[in-house]
């Protein structure tokens, strides 16, 4: 089953790193797919950052990734709005790299009239923001989430994501997003197959979360692969109804499985 798998999306904190540190076999991951002729893209549900920015951090880390090898929920999110309304105006709740990951898809900024509210982990957030969104909201305005994370670790302990930031909005609004991109969205996947030019069949999800990587995996039907290097423990595994088509305790044992 691993042998048809041309393309691996890697999750990246949990999975390849923990914070600013690599895991074990991260890299000797990457040199098996290099070896056999497979690819890999990193996908992050964090849309704070774009995609040059990780990057950056993780060459910074050692790993030697290739230019466009990760992509971010922001990027899914800009793209799908390109395919199925062209170019638009967007009022963004998100950072300035956001920002740019938008205008990169011909995206333009828009305070006054725009065609979409869009909803990023902004940590630029400010009350203005957050009250003309709610304002834009009221009038009826199209909304997409870029993820729907309530949290996102951090060294001082989980801090506020997408997913609060809508629970915020919907407090005053009674809104919910048209659509949430990101992980667990199978969107997600049909995009990267397309972006990628490789079919569904051989493609695997890698993650160390079940209700995010590998729920992915499942919604899109690709196959699933559970790292035990982050959040997940067997004892929660035994306890969920989302269950991996593999589980491996490290990338080391993965790339083993490969071999
Ligand atoms: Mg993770």
């Amino acid at each position: 089953m691993l042998d048809k798998i041309d393309l691996f999306i890697l999750d990246m904190d949990g999975t390849f790193y923990l914070d600013d540190i690599l895991l074990p076999g991260s890299l000797d991951f990457l040199e098996i797919l290099k070896q056999k002729g497979k690819r890999y893209v990193f996908f992050t549900n964090n849309s704070s950052l774009g995609p040059t920015d990780y990057v950056r951090k993780l060459r910074k880390m050692g790993a030697p990734v290739l230019k466009g090898s990760v992509i971010t929920s922001g990027e899914i999110t800009a793209e799908y709005i390109l395919q199925k309304y062209g170019r638009c105006k967007i009022f963004l709740l998100g950072t300035p790299q956001l920002k740019r990951v938008f205008a990169s898809y011909g995206h333009v900024m828009e305070d006054e009239k725009p065609d979409f509210v869009v909803l990023g982990f902004d940590k630029t957030l400010t009350y203005e923001k957050l009250k003309k969104a709610c304002l834009f909201l009221r009038k009826g305005k199209k909304y997409l989430a870029t993820h729907p994370d309530i949290n996102c670790p951090s060294k001082e302990g989980p801090i506020p994501d997408a997913g609060s930031l809508i629970a915020a909005i919907e407090a005053s609004t009674g809104r919910k997003p048209d659509l949430v991109l990101g992980k667990p969205n199978p969107m997600v996947v049909e995009v990267i197959s397309r972006k990628l030019n490789v079919p569904k069949e051989k493609m695997a999800m890698v993650g160390d979360r079940l209700y995010t990587d590998v729920k992915l995996g499942k919604n899109a039907g690709i196959v699933s692969i559970l790292v035990l290097t982050g959040e997940t423990t067997l004892d929660d595994l035994s306890r969920s109804d989302v269950k991996p088509d593999f589980v491996f305790k490290n990338l080391y044992e993965l790339s083993k499985a490969i071999e």
